[in-house]
């Protein structure tokens, strides 16, 4: 039996699923909470109920959106000749503060990893190839992570984007390799979007 109130442990359990919290700052991060007034308390709650509700995927570019638009999609501030493929939302704002590119993006949501079980079907490839072929995209920049799942699914991409006939191009320049793209710090990112390499 736990040593703690069940709805205490509860709360630990959940806060530990997050990346990082280990069973002391869950502890931590619990009594803290429980010093909180209400209205903290049920602020805090309901930002993160509404947090997907609030925070859309864009349907097209299927990176984080809001109600009123996709920023990443405006045509009239973005390069629409360019498009670069990331895995993850959150590695468009990794790139954005490189401030070296300013073309368009498409997320994956997922890398090909068979012993995971994430195949070609958990990808975003719908829509990425929609538009591929109904814009005049020149040149497919493929921003993944340099580990063995985001070789994998380079490969995959460059094949396909190739016989359409786009210009493949993909970081290489300086990226740490079995680096997750989040972790790369942001000179070293930029620099890697500078020296990129046709693919
Ligand atoms: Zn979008």
């Amino acid at each position: 039996m736990s040593k703690y109130p069940p709805a205490l442990q509860q709360l630990m359990t959940t806060l530990k699923q997050l990346p990082g919290v280990g069973a002391k700052t869950a502890e931590r991060f619990a009594f803290q909470l429980l010093t909180w007034s209400d209205e903290s308390l049920l602020q805090f709650s309901s930002t993160i109920a509404k947090i997907k509700e609030d925070v859309p995927l864009c349907p097209v570019c299927h990176c984080l959106s809001s109600p009123t638009g996709c920023h990443f999609c405006n045509l009239a501030k973005r390069d629409a000749t360019l498009l670069c493929i990331v895995g993850s939302p959150k590695d468009v704002y990794a790139i954005e503060e490189t401030h070296s590119y300013s073309g368009l993006y498409h997320v994956l949501g997922s890398l090909i990893s068979p012993l995971d079980g994430r195949t070609l079907q958990h990808l975003n490839l719908t829509t990425l190839f929609h538009r591929l072929s109904e814009h005049p995209i020149r040149e497919v920049i493929i921003a993944l992570d340099s580990t063995l799942e985001g070789d994998a699914t380079a490969l995959y991409l460059k094949e396909k984007i190739h016989a359409l006939n786009i210009h493949v191009s993909r970081l290489a320049f300086g990226l740490p390799m079995g680096s997750p793209l989040e972790y790369v710090d942001g000179g070293t990112l930029s620099r890697a979007f500078i020296g990129r390499q046709l693919f």
